[in-house]
């Protein structure tokens, strides 16, 4: 008998590793906006079509690409960010794995058009399901455009279990407040089917917690802050009387990253210990410095599950500044409002 392993050819490997990196809409949102801002841009503009299903675009005012690395940007763990299995430990981008743009051109209609601010010129490239099926010089503004149409036009069984418009709108929503919330540096706009979601101008980190909350956040917020060695903590938690039976509004980010953390969640909830009544959640939104070489975010494809180095120190840390902040206010001071 004959030897019967063989190695798949790319396009299948990468659609495979598309169903890691690309579970819905929101996925393609977040990959992408993360990108625009590893490219340094000002300024962010995100169209989806039909919660995302027909169209997912994000234009950047970015440092673009050559017409070689538009290319290369689609091969799998093809990436210009990091070099070295050292690089793991200090990075300072969002991006490493070098799988985001291979992975959704293997499953979705792409197309880029990109341009250096040093070229006259810039690249056209279209890619459908791992093919480019065009490539040509396009007069276009410094920075990238990459539309993705049609998701998991050629995976029947994932475009079928798709949910409503509205639940994918709502995913692709919440990962947006995520990344403009980490990066209020940046101006953000977001359009669905041609209304105007979002236009978030550059500002502070609390204008924009205010321009994506709501105005009847801002009154309610208590400003956080604390240096240490391991870590530095900024931020505001919502005052006893803003917590809600309901989730309530709980963000942490570390290093400009949106994170998960069961852990650093129960410090701060243990931090409002007496000042809140049964069941009711507090609201934060608490933003992480640490080291690079102390955080490991390279536990899960999506990036939003991390380890520290030392979390036990970290949440005792956050649970002391949380209860710092929250000095001034006592239980019987509280007026609490129903939701
Ligand atoms: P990663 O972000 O992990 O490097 P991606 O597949 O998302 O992998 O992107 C591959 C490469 O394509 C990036 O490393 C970057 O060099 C380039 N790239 C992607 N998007 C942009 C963009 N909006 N502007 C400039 N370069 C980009
Ligand atoms: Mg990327």
């Amino acid at each position: 008998m004959s030897d019967i392993i063989r190695l798949l050819p790319d396009h299948v490997a990468n659609q495979i590793a598309a169903g890691e990196v690309v579970q819905r809409p929101a996925s393609v949102v977040k990959e992408l906006l993360e990108n625009a801002i590893d490219a340094s841009a000002k300024a962010i503009t995100l169209i989806i079509k039909d919660a995302g299903k027909t169209l997912v675009q994000v234009i950047d005012d970015g440092k673009g690409m050559s017409t070689t690395d538009a290319r290369m940007a689609f091969e799998r763990h093809a990436t210009s960010k990091i070099s070295s299995a050292e690089d793991l430990f200090a990075l300072a981008t969002k991006g490493f794995r070098g799988e985001a743009l291979a992975s959704v051109a293997a499953i979705a209609h792409v197309s880029v058009k990109t341009r250096r601010e040093e070229d006259d010129l810039g690249t056209q490239l279209d890619i459908e399901g791992s093919k480019v099926t065009g490539q040509e010089p396009v007069v276009t503004p410094a920075g990238t455009m990459i539309s993705v149409r049609n998701l998991f036009y050629n995976v029947p069984a994932r475009r079928k279990f798709l949910k409503s418009d509205s639940v994918e709108l709502r995913n692709i929503t919440n990962e947006f407040h995520r990344v403009a919330m980490a990066h209020p540096q940046i101006a953000f706009k977001f359009i669905n089917n041609d209304s105007e979601l979002f236009n978030l101008p550059a500002g502070s980190y609390r204008h924009r917690i205010v321009n994506i909350m709501g105005s009847r956040v801002d009154d309610k917020l208590v400003p956080l802050k604390e240096e240490t060695e391991l870590l530095s903590i900024h931020g505001y938690i919502g005052k006893p009387e803003f917590a809600r039976k309901t989730k309530g509004l709980q963000y942490f980010f570390a290093n400009d990253r949106f994170i998960k953390h069961s852990y650093l969640h129960h410090a701060v909830v243990s931090a409002f210990e007496g000042l809140l009544p049964d069941k009711a959640n507090p609201s934060y939104f608490i933003y992480l410095d640490v080291p690079p070489d102390s955080i490991d975010i390279n536990i899960h494809p999506t990036k939003t599950e991390v380890k520290f180095e030392d979390e036990h120190s970290i949440y005792a840390i956050i649970r002391a500044s949380v209860k710092h902040a929250l000095g001034q206010f006592s239980i019987d001071s509280i007026d609490f409002q129903k939701d």
